[in-house]
């Protein structure tokens, strides 16, 4: 699949980078207002590619764009000193706006996976700017923060991650909600497949999977100023789900018609992704505590989305 990349920074040219590798994409192409980076970048992963697949990975405008099966959305623009939140988010609409139209007359067939942060707000806006259907307008929301909360439990029961089924909802950010009363290890809840292991799941040891969870974006920025690997892969395993109309079950965020009542709201909650994009939402059955903790998130959001006018 021809899978096109708008803004070609760190986060951008990670997800290029992963999708040439791991060979689910056959042609990447980026994109970005600074063309020079744009070439450069494609031509650095381009070197990658001959190690790896055969993947084709060029730099282009638009127009290049054309006969994508998905395009990522990883432009925007940095935070300024004193420049509010809000503001930002303000800044980076104004991007979308201009970015969401011209992917729109150039590859009007494909899916929308969006990256760019605050990504369910974002994903909000380019779902409403495209006028595509929700399920083609892809968040990678909690997809990172979900696969950290599955390798952290896995690595307590010393077990292989793939073994552990485990959901951050909500929204990709502090008011995440991590769902330990649906997680399951071979089936098994995950308190008493600990006991079993000999591993119990203490109050320490739940607290620190949480901040491990929770917390791991600060740390990378505290280290090195951002975070890019993690989303990359992130964003080529989505890409992968869809390329191969897997219907693999992943938390991403879409425009979601109500979540515990809030409206119109994106968030993560898990869903099946395959070709046409998301094409089923699932509601796990949550504690009134874990409710009440993504209902106040879908709240957040919702205020955040409706301030800027989405
Ligand atoms: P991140 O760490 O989120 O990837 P970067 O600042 O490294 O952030 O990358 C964002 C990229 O988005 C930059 O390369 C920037 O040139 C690009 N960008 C910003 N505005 C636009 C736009 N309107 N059209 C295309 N690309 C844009």
């Amino acid at each position: 699949m021809k899978v096109g990349i708008v803004g070609a920074g760190m986060v951008g040219s990670a997800a290029g980078y992963a999708l040439a590798l791991t060979g689910h994409a056959s042609h990447v192409v980026l994109v970005d207002r600074n063309a020079a980076l744009a070439q450069a970048q494609a031509e650095d992963i381009a070197h990658a590619v001959p190690f790896a697949s055969a993947c084709v990975v060029e730099a282009g405008d638009y127009p290049a764009l054309a006969g994508a099966g998905v395009v990522i959305l990883a432009a925007g623009v940095a935070q300024q000193p004193g420049e509010t939140r809000l503001e930002l988010l303000g800044r980076n609409a104004e991007v979308f706006a201009e970015v969401v139209a011209a992917v729109r007359s150039a590859a009007p067939d494909a899916i929308l996976l969006i990256a760019s942060n605050p990504v369910d707000v974002m994903t909000q806006a380019a779902t409403r700017m495209s006028g595509l259907p929700p399920g083609r307008v892809i968040g990678s929301g909690t997809i990172l923060d979900t696969a950290r909360f599955r390798s952290l439990l896995a690595r307590h029961l010393g077990i292989a991650p793939q073994s552990v089924h485990a959901l951050v909802l909500g929204e990709h950010g502090d008011s995440e909600v991590l769902a330990w009363s649906t997680a399951r290890a071979g089936s098994v809840p995950i308190g008493a497949f600990a006991d079993q292991m000999g591993r119990p799941l203490t109050e320490a040891a739940r607290a620190a999977i949480d901040e491990g969870v929770r917390r791991a974006a600060y740390r990378i920025i505290a280290g090195k100023g951002a975070t890019w690997y993690g989303i990359g892969a992130g964003l080529a395993r989505i890409v992968r789900a869809i390329a191969a109309d897997q219907r693999d079950v992943l938390t991403v965020s879409m425009l979601t018609p109500e979540v515990l009542g809030v409206r119109d709201v994106a968030l993560s909650l898990p869903r099946v992704v395959g070709a046409a994009g998301v094409l089923a939402d699932l509601h796990p059955e949550l504690t009134a505590e874990e409710s009440e903790g993504l209902a106040a998130s879908a709240r957040l959001l919702k205020d955040s989305a409706t301030s800027l006018g989405f």
